[in-house]
């Protein structure tokens, strides 16, 4: 078994000691050349980067020959610990500073033959990627770990599914997170997305002061209910309570419940009180108008407002089959809204052209077709009122549910 009181005493002294520690390494192997130490010919780690949000995060550390390594998983707090040879860590110790899902990260000696990284997450994650790869000059190797987070369940599972003994198992990496309890394998899962929450409120209605967030979850769960009453359609929300997650947070959560749709909802402000309707965005790299264009800056900054820093995704590799991916994914989301507006048609007021695109960051998945809603406006008055209506609420779940079938039995008629 393992020795947690040991790892605690060899990480003590291991934090940040990193480049001082391979200058005693050097000195250790200039004093005893040949001696039979474990850390004669110690790895050399030499480069260390990480990237990412609170949702994935990815660390790259680069050695000089292929490292052999182990993960394990321990919890209180939530920890993931990589297991190595005896390594000399050259890198600057700002290099690899905590960040994104991580609060703490510490390196160092374990022994003479080992040594150990362990990254203190700030809520349950897990690697869904482990791997060495040679570097494109072939002059060493990189160890990446890609971690996202998962849920606490899913965490106490892996903590209580590993063994300590067993490296194959161990460095065993897997994306595949369950689906949730009561999908069924061919159901249709559905990720509904209450708009904002928690820190963030959204909009402010503009006469009865309603917050976007309160609205927008009222009618998720409506929605949810909804849909779930259609056989073979499984919905599930990305938040049920007044919570705050980031805008990766809600991508990673629909796709990690393998969604086959998400839809965002969302009630803003306008300026222009007087607009009032729906309109339903899909993304795009370049704003259809100004409207959507200053729209998805306002919905980006949600982040911001909780205080999260805005990092960038960790590099996508260039590669052609995700970039088919985006744009198959694309097509969908666009058939998505105009299945939507169609069904909206002489039922719903819509605003002028009410399929709008944007760079929305919450609809940026790449393999889930995502459609952002706007279901009114909390700067119209009349637009407030009915989405504060029950019955309205109704009106619009059904809708929905008619826009999602008739998308659904679209993509069965063409092999989807
Ligand atoms: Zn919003």
């Amino acid at each position: 078994m393992f020795k947690r009181d040991r790892i605690a005493a060899g990480l003590s002294v291991g934090r940040n000691l990193g480049f001082a520690w391979w200058l005693c390494a050097f000195a250790v192997l200039c004093a005893v050349p040949g001696g039979a130490t474990g850390i004669k010919n110690p790895l050399l780690a030499y480069g260390a980067r990480i990237v990412g949000d609170d949702a994935r995060t990815r660390i790259v550390i680069d050695f000089d020959r292929e490292p052999r390594f182990s993960v394990h998983y321990i919890a209180n707090p939530e920890r993931i610990v990589v297991d190595l040879p005896a390594t000399a860590f050259g890198f600057p110790a700002k290099d690899l500073e905590a960040r994104g899902l991580f609060k703490d990260i510490r390196y160092g000696a374990m022994d003479e033959g080992s040594a150990r990284i362990v990254l203190t997450a700030s809520r349950p994650v897990q690697l869904a990627l482990a791997k060495v790869q040679s570097d494109e000059n072939g002059t060493g190797h990189r160890l990446v770990l890609d971690a996202e987070m998962i849920d606490e369940q899913k965490f106490a599972e892996l903590v209580k599914t590993q063994s300590w003994n067993n490296q194959a198992d161990a460095t065993q990496t897997t994306s595949a997170i369950p689906l949730p309890e009561k999908t069924a394998p061919g159901d249709f899962v559905i990720a509904v997305d209450a708009g904002h929450g928690g820190i963030d409120t959204g909009a402010i209605g503009v006469d009865t002061k309603t917050e976007e967030k309160q609205v927008t979850l009222a009618f998720a769960k409506a929605l949810a209910d909804r849909l779930n009453k259609e056989p073979g359609i499984k919905a599930f929300l990305t938040r049920d309570d007044d919570e705050f997650l980031s805008l990766s947070q809600r991508v990673l959560i629909a796709r990690q419940n393998h969604a086959a749709l998400l839809i965002s909802l969302h009630a803003d402000t306008l300026k222009q009180k007087d607009i009032r309707g729906a309109t339903v965005y899909t993304i795009s790299d370049k704003a259809s108008d100004k409207l959507a264009a200053d729209l998805a800056d306002r919905e980006n900054l949600s982040d911001q407002i909780a205080g999260k820093e805005t990092v960038a995704e960790p590099p996508e590799v260039a590669d052609i089959l995700l970039d088919l991916t985006r744009r198959e994914t694309q097509a969908f989301s666009i058939s998505l809204a105009e299945s939507v507006l169609a069904s909206f048609k002489d039922q719903v007021g819509t605003i002028n052209n009410p399929h709008r695109h944007a760079g929305f960051r919450v609809l940026q998945a790449p393999d889930v077709p995502s459609i952002l809603l706007e279901l009114g406006f909390l700067s119209n008055v009349e637009d407030e009122k009915r989405l504060l209506d029950d019955g309205w609420r109704v009106k619009m779940a059904d809708l929905l549910t008619d826009a999602v079938k008739r998308y659904r039995t679209s993509l069965m008629a063409n092999g989807g």
